[in-house]
């Protein structure tokens, strides 16, 4: 039996309880849970918890994304999720359970505050304090690749005007919302001018709708730099998955803090909060583990749930127990006065229940509860085909390919330009250019002719009766006579 229902835990005697899943997790998991429910206990948390089993004893048990369905139907029912880490197995037919919960409930947000917590913690930049918002679910992340000659494989970058509203939204609501001044959107759109240029126009409108707030496109290269090196200068970060993911690792080294960072996951109809940290099967079983992390994570659980009053008990202890100098062994330093194990360090919070830090100032809410309004109505753009992108493997040269092709039987369309990854090699390519065995080869109507479906298929039925290995195709398109597709380098 993986599911255990203790609704009477946690209860407060004048307010109905909030139904809570709760995973412990692998490794310093159960240590680090325990600690924190018992302060969350402590302070009058309204809490209904459902206890679930996740992560290693599930993929043992056969369930393949790390959770039972008995599992599914509390997190289902409850929607509210506070999760000890797992330990990631290995090897093929496992998924990933952080991203089957993440795409399974729609957390669209992974939303990560970074803070330092000078001069109690040692820190190497003492006033960082911003938030990381991470698009969840798509980009790189979707998971679609293929290999589809000798030498190549591709991995589809997915951008959705939706998804990345949606986040945006998110991220300024929660920068107005939170006493934020700035919000910097971290893009490589110099490159990648229709995915993460779809961002960056997606960004731009939203920020004027947010006069009073700063709007701050960055490239990614330059602002992963700024962050390793003056990451004071950052409030609200917003990213596509990938580059998300690498500025939040960065962000948590230079804050020197791995142990204290909490994390949220927002969705529009779910919420799941834990620690950034893993397992630490090195550590497990000890009772040295930090519990700070997933602490603070329930603290932003429960300003999430409306609770802020006990959010704010439970923070403020916190911070007056790091005040105190009572800490675990990770962040042992000049300011400690007294090293304590996981459980000591909870005993020690909740010593401190109503006291109010005297140095740190308190925190701002890392999430925020609003609801993700509908983006404005747009009049959908006029739509037509121009063209198409037929990949074929090829080992000969550009030159050749390109008589190939146009020995074919005519259907309408001419071939207008040739590339390998990426680059002209036909007509006038440099003879220097590297190719690979995957070719890409344009073909469209002559100009002020128009472009049917039709036509497509003609062509493709010459190419493949030609004995031409067709891999795939991308059908060219013009929004409102825009091109939809990017110009080959160097034509
Ligand atoms: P880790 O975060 O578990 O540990 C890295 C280092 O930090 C270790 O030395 C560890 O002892 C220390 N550490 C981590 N948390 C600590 C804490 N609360 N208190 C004191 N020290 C702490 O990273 P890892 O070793 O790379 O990963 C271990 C496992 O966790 C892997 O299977 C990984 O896939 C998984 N993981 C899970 C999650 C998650 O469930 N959200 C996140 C990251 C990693």
């Amino acid at each position: 039996m993986t599911v255990q229902t203790r609704p009477q835990a946690l209860s407060h005697p004048t307010a109905e309880p909030v139904p809570l899943t709760v995973a412990r997790g692998d490794g310093i998991g159960p240590e680090i849970m325990d600690a924190t429910l018992a302060v969350l206990e402590a302070a009058g948390a309204r809490l209904a918890i459902e206890e679930i089993a996740i992560g290693e004893s599930q993929y043992r048990a056969g369930h393949s994304s790390g959770l039972s369905p008995e599992a599914w139907g509390s997190i289902r029912r409850t929607r509210l999720l506070l999760k000890g880490p797992i330990t990631t197995p290995q090897g093929k037919g496992v998924k990933s359970l952080n991203v089957t919960l993440r795409k399974a409930l729609g957390l669209f947000a992974n939303v990560r505050p970074v803070r330092a917590y000078a001069p109690f913690v040692a820190a190497a930049h003492p006033s960082i304090d911003l938030i990381i918002v991470r698009e969840n679910e798509e980009d790189l992340y979707a998971g679609i690749e293929h290999r589809q000659t000798q030498d190549v494989v591709q991995c589809l970058k997915l951008i959705s005007r939706p998804g990345t509203e949606r986040l945006i939204r998110y991220a300024f609501a929660l920068a107005a919302g939170s006493g934020r001044r700035k919000v910097t959107c971290m893009i490589k759109d110099n490159i990648m001018k229709l995915t993460d240029g779809l961002f960056h126009r997606v960004f731009d409108e939203v920020a004027a709708e947010y006069p009073e707030l700063e709007a701050e496109p960055m490239i990614i290269d330059i602002g992963a730099a700024r962050l390793a090196t003056r990451p004071e200068r950052f409030d609200v970060i917003v990213c596509p998955n990938l580059y998300g993911d690498i500025v939040s690792d960065i962000a948590a080294e230079v804050a020197g803090s791995v142990g204290l960072a909490p994390s949220a996951n927002i969705g529009e109809r779910a919420a799941m909060f834990e620690a950034v940290h893993g397992s630490a099967p090195d550590i497990a079983g000890q009772d040295i583990a930090n519990p700070s992390g997933l602490l603070l994570a329930a603290v932003e659980m429960l300003r999430h749930v409306g609770q802020g009053e006990v959010a704010r008990r439970v923070a403020d202890a916190w911070a007056v127990t790091i005040e105190d100098g009572v800490h675990t062994a990770d962040i042992c330093g000049p300011a400690t006065r007294l090293v304590v194990g996981t459980q000591a360090f909870a005993r020690a919070v909740i010593d401190r229940l109503g006291s109010v830090p005297k140095h740190l100032p308190p925190a701002r809410p890392a999430t925020i509860h609003v609801p993700v309004l509908p983006a404005p109505p747009r009049p959908p753009e006029a739509k037509t085909l121009v063209g198409i992108d037929v990949f074929i493997e090829w080992t000969g040269s550009a030159d050749a390919l390109a008589r190939a092709l146009q020995a074919c039987p005519d259907a309408g369309l001419v071939l207008t330009v040739i590339t390998n990854r990426g680059v002209k090699v036909w007509p006038e390519g440099l003879p220097e250019t590297f190719c690979t065995d995957h070719w890409r080869c344009r073909f469209q109507a002559p100009p002020g002719k128009p472009t049917n479906p039709m036509m497509l298929v003609h062509l493709l039925h010459g190419l493949v009766r030609s004995g031409l290995p067709v891999i795939k195709t991308e059908h060219l398109y013009a929004f409102d006579g825009v091109p939809g597709y990017a110009l080959a380098q160097g034509q």
